[in-house]
């Protein structure tokens, strides 16, 4: 068995890995797909020390700094839930996890940082302009839309913030919401509507997204109250319907998840089960970035070392 085996192979999952084995104990590294979200990012501007860099250059450098420490790394394999091994006296903290293909792993501690994927539109132009306009994080891409006018859809608590965020630095923004009222929270509709750049259209479904084929012009959405379908000339769309942990392979498990589906931590990064951590987007840390995720690897990784060195 491992001493620390981590689940997950983005930044959360490198950074606990690497402060786990430069502990000098066995570390397992479990990845569907290594890199996690990075790979699919094109500029980062805010990983801080490097003011730009690309997706899948980091995701490469992760893996390397990973690879150094001699973690044995196993990737496209799925974890498929999380048990502890019945009561036996040799092995009384033994942890396990089956994976989708039927074998299992092994380990003392555990740590999760299977992070998260934003929910889509499933519209047209969505997938064709990812990147090139449809964007998912106002603080990862907001300062690339400076001056130009972007459509934010969902009218919950993110996409309010969003608006809010973003109307400090692009030209206008105009908030989609497809019922007829807002979720957010009154306060921050009242901030959202005192701000003059910032206007909110509810009863509105999203239908598509359009371009040039390089970047984004526009989209059109369906006023639900009168069937008619509109245009909106947007250099952008933030797409903000929710953040999808992925955690559903923990459902059922002792590990404690919130209504939300992310896994309840401490400030520890402990889970409810003993000696399991996490760490990154799929917990309750309260901010989605890549230098928190690591952040919080790095502090479930020590967290492991300190249950091993104690149990
Ligand atoms: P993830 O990166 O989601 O990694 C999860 C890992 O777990 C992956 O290896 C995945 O394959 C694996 N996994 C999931 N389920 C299982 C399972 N059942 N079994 C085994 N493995 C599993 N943040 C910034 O700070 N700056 C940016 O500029 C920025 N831009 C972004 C742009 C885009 C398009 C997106 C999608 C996100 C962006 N983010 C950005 C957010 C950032 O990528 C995330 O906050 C960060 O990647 C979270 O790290 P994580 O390790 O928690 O999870």
């Amino acid at each position: 068995p491992y001493d620390v085996l981590v689940v997950g192979g983005g930044p959360a999952g490198a950074a606990a890995a690497i402060y786990a084995a430069r502990k000098g104990i066995r570390t397992g590294l479990l990845a569907e797909r290594f890199g996690g979200q990075v790979i699919d990012t094109v500029g980062i501007e805010n990983f801080i020390s490097v003011p730009y860099t690309e997706g899948p250059k980091l995701a490469a450098s992760l893996e390397l700094h990973v690879k150094e420490y001699g973690v044995d790394i196993i990737t496209a394999q799925r974890a498929a839930g999380i048990q502890q091994r019945a009561s036996d006296a040799a092995q009384p903290y033994l942890l396990e996890v089956p994976l989708a293909n039927g074998a299992t792993l092994k380990s003392r501690a555990i740590i999760l940082a299977t992070g998260a994927r934003w929910r889509e539109l499933n519209v047209p132009g969505e997938v064709e302009y990812r990147n090139k306009g449809v964007a998912y994080c106002p603080h990862c891409d907001g300062p690339f839309f400076k001056g130009k006018r972007v459509a934010v859809v969902g009218g919950g608590n993110s996409g309010i913030e969003a608006a809010i965020d973003l109307a400090g630095l692009v030209e206008h923004v105009t908030v989609l919401e497809f019922a007829d009222t807002l979720r957010a929270d009154e306060i921050l509709q009242r901030k959202a509507r005192s701000m003059p750049n910032i206007e909110i259209i509810s009863s509105a479904q999203t239908t598509d997204v359009v371009g040039d084929g390089q970047k984004v012009s526009g989209m059109h959405y369906i006023d639900r109250k009168s069937g008619e379908t509109q245009h909106l000339a947007v250099a952008g769309v933030f797409v903000q319907i929710g953040l999808v942990p992925n955690t559903e392979f923990l459902q059922g498990s002792a590990i404690e998840l919130t209504r939300f589906g992310e896994v309840i931590i401490d400030a520890k990064g402990a889970t409810s089960l003993p000696g399991v951590f996490a760490a990154g987007d799929a917990t309750t840390v309260p901010h989605k970035q890549i230098i928190i995720a690591m952040g919080a690897g790095a502090t479930a990784a020590l967290s492991a070392f300190d249950h091993l060195i104690r149990s």
